[in-house]
């Protein structure tokens, strides 16, 4: 024996109308339109809003950022789709990314703090220099920093002797060569375009210059501008000849602990205490208006530090933070002096 329905009485569980056609769906004891079905649990594509399409063994085959989260089709990854060059998400076909000058694309909120010119990132420069100083770091050298392009990078790059580098891209360069960079000035008028201006370094320490992309979010500059500060502390203070995992990897988690403190303030309590006048000028006026879209840039930013898989940052990375967590910075930085390596 069946079961009877009156037809009116057959409802779909997700819109209530009765449902006619032979083919529904069944979850559990509830029926459903085989598309209301569809649409409650077939994932959609955050990029270009559609379902998910099933792949040649027929099933719903989808790519997910591990940080954000966003679902999209494989096909985005070759369609050339604009993907954020500070965030790594896609842009969907409902919000425009912005186009720098240079070729990269970014979305609208790292957009919203995006740092693109060399005299507005000075009172940040400022205030990570201020950073090293309330850790006992302090730099003693006016080290230039200027703000670049992505070829003007690249060609600094070229024309430095040695120095490891960041795959898949590099966005900041701690300079040890005379070299003639050409750097993002002013923009003039905000919406015309920027000015570029070739300027001669000449070196008047073991560290000509610091070099950073233009146009990142703010706690993305800074967290490369602590990185190649580091490297620039390290040429200071005389270390030498150390490998690749032991000096990016320091100066990871100089970066990773800036931007802890920027988004976590009050973190890491056991580094030593800052002076008062550095720590108050360095974060007080910044920090309080952050929102929670910067700070979840902040968080990523972390995350990708962390979670980064080449040896020299990412291995090195994890390897100096267990030092400097087991250590601490300054036992840390004085095995490394004597050792050329980490802390067991
Ligand atoms: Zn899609
Ligand atoms: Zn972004
Ligand atoms: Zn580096």
């Amino acid at each position: 024996m069946g079961t009877f329905f009156h037809p009116e009485c057959f409802c779909c569980h997700s819109c209530g109308y009765p449902i006619t056609e032979h083919e529904f769906s069944l979850s559990g004891k509830d029926p459903y339109h085989k598309s209301c079905f569809k649409e409650l649990t077939h994932p959609k594509c955050e990029v270009c809003h559609q379902f998910i399409p099933t792949n040649g063994a027929g099933l719903i085959e989808y790519r997910c950022h591990p940080f954000w989260s966003q679902k999209y089709c494989p096909s985005h990854e070759h369609d050339n789709t604009p993907r954020c060059c500070s965030c790594e998400r896609l842009e969907s076909r409902n919000a425009t990314f912005y186009s720098l000058e240079d070729g990269r694309t970014l979305c609208l909120e790292c957009m919203e703090s995006a740092i693109m010119d060399t005299g507005d990132c000075q009172p940040l420069y400022h205030a990570i220099r201020d950073y090293y100083e309330g850790m006992y770091m302090r730099l003693d050298q006016q080290i230039p920093m200027l703000l670049v392009e992505r070829q003007a990078l690249n060609e600094a790059i070229v024309g430095e002797k040695n120095g490891h580098h960041h795959m898949p891209e590099t966005r900041g360069l701690c300079l040890s060569e005379e070299q003639t960079v050409t750097s993002i000035q002013r923009r003039g008028h905000r919406l015309v375009g920027m000015r570029t201006q070739p300027q001669k370094l000449t070196r008047k320490c073991e560290v000509t210059a610091i070099l950073v992309l233009y146009g990142l979010p703010r706690l993305l500059t800074g967290a490369i501008l602590a990185h190649e500060l580091m490297h620039g502390w390290l040429r200071l203070k005389g270390f030498r000849d150390l490998s690749p995992e032991v000096e990016e990897g320091i100066c990871q988690v100089l970066s990773y602990m800036w931007l802890e403190s920027e988004v976590l303030p009050g973190c890491r309590s056991s580094m030593p205490s800052t002076s008062q006048a550095s720590s108050s000028s360095s974060s007080s006026s910044k920090k309080g208006g952050k929102s929670t879209v910067e700070n979840r840039l902040g968080e990523f930013f972390m995350h990708q530090i962390a979670h980064d898989a080449s040896t020299a940052y990412g291995g090195g990375f994890r390897a100096a933070n267990a030092a400097v967590n087991s250590y601490g910075l300054r036992y840390t930085l004085d095995h490394i002096r004597q050792y050329g390596h980490f802390p067991l």
